[in-house]
């Protein structure tokens, strides 16, 4: 018999460490970013129809559900590649706040290269859906595998890391949407007056040591957003004053993440974060294996 359906779940990413290292003339930026997977998912469902094409549904009214959606783009990449002639529908569950650095965009398409792949038995190798992959987003080919990476050239070039030592985190996503193209466009990538340590911060995985990485938290694309948006600032702070052993921006922002020791702290953090208003979502959560 054959599978008429399948589900994936997409999880959202935060990065722990993010540099860049120059803009190429070719306009991508090279990045030398500590990726991790966090317990925030969207799930997906796929199925099978006689009636050929891509049909998208979802629960949030924000995104599109025509070929603008990555999921759209995602399944016809591999339709093509294929030439599939039956059809699919697609629902989206979605969780991961939008356009907020978290990756979300990309999970989803890296769930449906995943999803449409089982379902049409493709056979194809998760490689083989990292080179289609990369071609729709940067940050796909990590999407695909997750987890802890230290993600380099444009988000291509993938070295598997060990997980952080376990711990609690509040991520939480400010009223605002803020366009990746945005912050890289405003980045002066040449005249960046800090870096963060990017090497420390892997010696600090290998040790198991949450301090040695929590001491070394650092996004240049702060620089940018956080200049535009000072909520992203009061976050931070409110977070540490919390009990956080730190706080960073995620990505290209503007969602901020604490890291905690203890669960309490982390859920009361949150509850601070919701009275003030600092943040439309907030989620007390874990890094994901
Ligand atoms: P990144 O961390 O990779 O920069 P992001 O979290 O900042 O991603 P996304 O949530 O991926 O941003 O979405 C950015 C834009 O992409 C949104 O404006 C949205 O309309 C569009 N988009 C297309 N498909 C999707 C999708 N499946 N989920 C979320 N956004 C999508």
């Amino acid at each position: 018999m054959t599978t008429e359906q399948t589900s994936q779940k997409a999880y959202a990413k935060i990065n722990i460490g993010l540099d860049v290292l120059r803009r190429r003339s070719d306009g991508y930026h090279e990045v030398r970013m500590i990726m991790q997977t966090v317990d925030i998912c969207d799930d997906l469902l796929f199925e099978k129809t006689q009636q050929p094409g891509i049909v998208l549904k979802t629960d949030n009214e924000e995104l599109p559900v025509n070929g603008d959606n990555l999921i759209c783009k995602a399944a016809e990449l591999l339709f093509r590649e294929r030439g599939i002639t039956e059809g699919v529908r697609i629902t989206l569950t979605k969780r991961i706040p939008i356009a907020a650095g978290m990756a979300g965009g990309s999970s989803d398409a890296a769930a449906t290269m995943r999803g449409v792949n089982e379902l049409f038995g493709m056979g194809y190798s998760i490689e083989e859906l990292q080179a289609f992959g990369v071609t729709l987003g940067a940050d796909i080919p990590y999407c695909l595998v997750g987890g802890t990476m230290l993600s380099e050239g444009i988000g291509e070039i993938l070295t598997p890391l060990p997980a952080p030592p376990d711990c609690f985190l509040v991520v939480a996503k400010p009223d605002i949407n803020v366009s990746t193209g945005f912050v890289y466009g405003n980045l002066h990538a040449d005249r960046l007056s800090y870096h963060p340590d990017i090497d420390g911060m892997m010696a600090a995985l290998e040790e198991g040591n949450l301090q040695g990485i929590t001491d070394r938290l650092g996004n240049v694309l702060e620089t940018v957003t956080a200049k535009e948006y000072p909520v992203i600032e009061e976050l931070k702070q409110l977070l540490q004053n919390k009990g956080a052993e730190n706080a960073l921006m995620s990505g290209s922002g503007p969602t901020v993440f604490g890291i905690f020791t203890n669960r309490e702290e982390a859920e009361a953090a949150a509850e601070a974060v919701r009275e003030r208003e600092l943040a439309e979502q907030v989620f007390v959560t874990v890094f994901c294996r």
